[in-house]
C-alpha cells in the first residue's frame, strides 16, 4: 500500500473521468517545502505564517523576508499563498502582549490582532511583499467577518505597498488578493466579497466551528463537530457557487480537504483544488483519481436531502468504502 502510495509521485491529480483537481499543501515552516515539492504539489495553498512569530517572537520585517524569500524560491514558481498572522485564540505565543480574554474564539484574533497593532501588521505587509519579486507570492488575510474588516485589510497593504514604491523596492504589483472564508458571516454574503478577492480559501476548521459553535479543541463536544452538518453543506455549496460566479479560485483549505471521505464530497460540490498537510498529498491524490465527477454529484444530491449529520456521515463513509 505505501509502494502504491509512492508511485503516485508522478501521476496527475485527476479523477477517472479526466477532471483536474488542484492539489496544494499547507505549510508552517519553510522545511516542509521538501515533501511538497517530493509529492509534486501545484503550490502552497496556505502558508501558517503565525508559526514564524510563534517560533521566533516579534521578527523583524528583514528576517520575516528572508524566510518568505526562500519559500518562494524553492516553490520554483508555483503559487505560494501567504496567510498573514493568524494568532490568538488557540494560537498564542508567549511573546504577544496580548490581554486575557473570556472567549479568545470571538475575541482579539486574526485581522482583527494585526489590525490593532499597526506597526506589526505593515513589517508583515511589507516582508509579504518584498518577497512577492521572487515568486508566485498571494497574500491571504484570516478571519475577515466583513467587507469593512476587508478593507482595512486592503488599506493597510495598499500604505506598504505605497512605502516600497517610493523606497524603489521591487514587489509585484498585482499581488493577489484572497480571504479565508471562514466565518459564516462571510459564508453568507460570500457573493459580496467574491466581486472585490481574486481568490477564497475555505478554512473549514473555523468555519464549521463558528457554523455549529463547537470549540474545534473541546474533547467534550468533540462527537458534535461534524462536516457534514446540512448547515456545513450548504454553506460549502453557497460559497463555492458565489466564487464561480465571480470567477475566482476557490481552494478549500481546511482539515477535510486531505481527509479521504470527504473529498468526494468537496469535489461534488464543485470544488477543484483542495490544500493539505504535504503529508496526504498521495492519498489524497489516490481518492481522486478513482472518483468520477457523476458520482460525486449524485452523492452529494443525496446529501442536499439528508437532515442528520450522522447519518450524511455514515453516507460519505460508505460511499468511500464502495469507490475507493
Ligand atoms: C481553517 O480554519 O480551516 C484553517 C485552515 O485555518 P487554521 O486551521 O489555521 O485556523
Ligand atoms: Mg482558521
Amino acid at each position: 500500500y505505501i509502494k502504491d502510495l509512492a508511485k503516485l509521485k508522478d501521476e496527475e491529480s485527476v479523477t477517472k473521468d479526466g477532471e483536474r483537481i488542484s492539489t496544494y499543501s499547507n505549510i508552517e515552516l519553510n522545511d516542509e517545502l521538501y515533501l511538497s515539492n517530493n509529492y509534486r504539489h501545484d503550490g502552497v495553498g496556505l502558508y501558517r505564517t503565525e508559526y514564524i512569530y510563534m517560533e521566533h517572537g516579534n521578527v523583524s520585517e528583514d528576517k520575516q523576508f528572508r524566510i518568505l524569500k526562500a519559500a518562494a524560491l524553492e516553490n520554483g514558481g508555483l503559487p505560494l499563498v501567504v496567510r498573514t498572522f493568524d494568532l490568538g485564540a488557540d494560537k498564542l505565543s508567549k511573546y504577544m502582549p496580548h490581554p486575557k480574554e473570556q472567549n479568545p474564539a470571538m475575541g482579539l484574533r486574526a485581522v482583527r490582532y494585526s489590525l490593532k497593532y499597526h506597526e506589526f501588521f505593515n513589517k508583515q505587509l511589507r516582508a509579504i511583499l518584498r518577497a512577492s519579486a521572487y515568486g508566485d507570492v498571494h497574500v491571504l488575510f484570516p478571519m475577515i467577518s466583513g467587507m469593512e474588516e476587508y478593507h482595512k485589510c486592503l488599506d493597510a497593504l495598499e500604505k506598504a505597498k505605497a512605502e516600497l514604491r517610493a523606497e524603489g523596492v521591487d514587489f509585484d504589483e498585482n499581488i493577489k488578493k484572497g480571504v479565508m472564508m471562514e466565518l459564516p458571516s462571510l459564508a453568507v454574503i460570500s457573493d459580496f466579497i467574491a466581486a472585490e478577492v481574486d481568490f477564497f480559501s475555505v478554512g473549514t476548521n473555523d468555519l464549521i466551528q463558528y457554523t455549529l459553535g463547537i470549540d474545534r479543541n473541546n474533547e467534550f463536544v468533540a462527537y458534535l463537530y461534524r462536516p457534514t452538518h446540512p448547515a456545513v453543506i450548504r454553506t460549502l455549496k453557497k460559497i463555492i457557487e458565489s466564487a464561480n460566479a465571480a470567477g475566482i479560485e476557490c481552494t478549500v483549505c481546511g482539515e477535510i480537504a486531505g481527509e479521504p471521505k470527504y473529498i468526494p464530497m468537496l469535489i461534488g460540490l464543485g470544488y477543484r483544488s483542495l490544500s493539505m498537510s504535504p503529508a496526504g498529498l498521495l492519498k489524497a491524490r489516490m481518492i481522486i483519481r478513482a472518483l468520477n465527477i457523476s458520482d460525486c454529484h449524485k452523492l452529494v444530491d443525496e446529501l442536499l436531502d439528508m437532515k442528520i449529520a450522522r447519518l450524511a456521515e455514515k453516507h460519505v463513509e460508505k460511499f468511500i468504502e464502495e469507490k475507493c
